[in-house]
């Protein structure tokens, strides 16, 4: 039901078009300080210092995402945690009607990649519907801080059934394949079970 085609053209979108809903929901989750707002900010905005960042947690940020190889264009509902997630545990509210979530990790900080079963087991518990799942090593410029190889994330992604990339919110390497992936795998069709 989460991707039920909705009848609503937004103007000057191709939503309809592809079969996607007027308004795609992505949530992030992930452990406080792996990026998530950062890679938000960076895809909205194309920016990453301290004052682009926003001083209120931000709830959510709309953005027009072209879905690759169609030209067509959607629009995104990225909703972040604001801070939420430190409590180890989102509202409700956070996970309904998401079509897509974004599970991002650090790969300089091991832990955080350990968290991301978790994160995918408190949207299982939450959402209890179908949606297009991506996993996401972001700090990818820090090279020499790796902790988490690239094979092992695109093998735990692989075990869930989500897309896999690695990003850089700083350098924005592999910023726009996060976002534009999510809309090209709902346009496609192709929804994971999370249940
Ligand atoms: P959140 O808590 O997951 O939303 O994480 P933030 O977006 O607030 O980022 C946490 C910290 O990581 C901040 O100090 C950012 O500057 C830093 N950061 C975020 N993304 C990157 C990245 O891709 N590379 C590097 N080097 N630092 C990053």
């Amino acid at each position: 039901p989460a991707l039920a085609t909705v009848p609503v053209h937004a103007p000057g979108l191709d939503s309809g078009r592809l079969g996607l809903p007027p308004h795609v929901k992505l949530v992030l989750l992930g452990d406080s300080g792996v990026g998530k707002s950062c890679l938000a900010l960076r895809f909205k905005h194309g920016c990453f210092d301290p004052g682009c960042r926003t001083t209120v947690g931000a709830a959510f940020t709309a953005a027009t995402v072209t879905v690759p190889g169609s030209g067509a264009t959607c629009k995104l509902e990225i909703w972040d945690t604001a801070g939420q997630e430190r409590y180890m545990s989102l509202a409700p509210l956070y996970y309904r009607g998401a079509h897509a979530a974004a599970i991002v990790y650090d790969i300089t900080e091991r832990r955080t990649l350990a968290k991301a079963q978790y994160w995918l087991e408190e949207l299982r518990r939450y959402a209890g519907h179908s949606m297009v799942l991506m996993l996401v090593g972001n700090k990818s410029d820090l090279v020499s801080q790796r902790q988490v190889g690239e094979e092992e994330g695109r093998q735990l992604a692989d075990s869930i059934g989500a897309l896999f990339v690695e990003s850089s919110a700083a350098s924005g390497s592999n910023v726009a394949e996060v976002f534009e992936g999510v809309a090209g795998r709902l346009a496609g069709g192709m929804p994971v079970s999370v249940n």
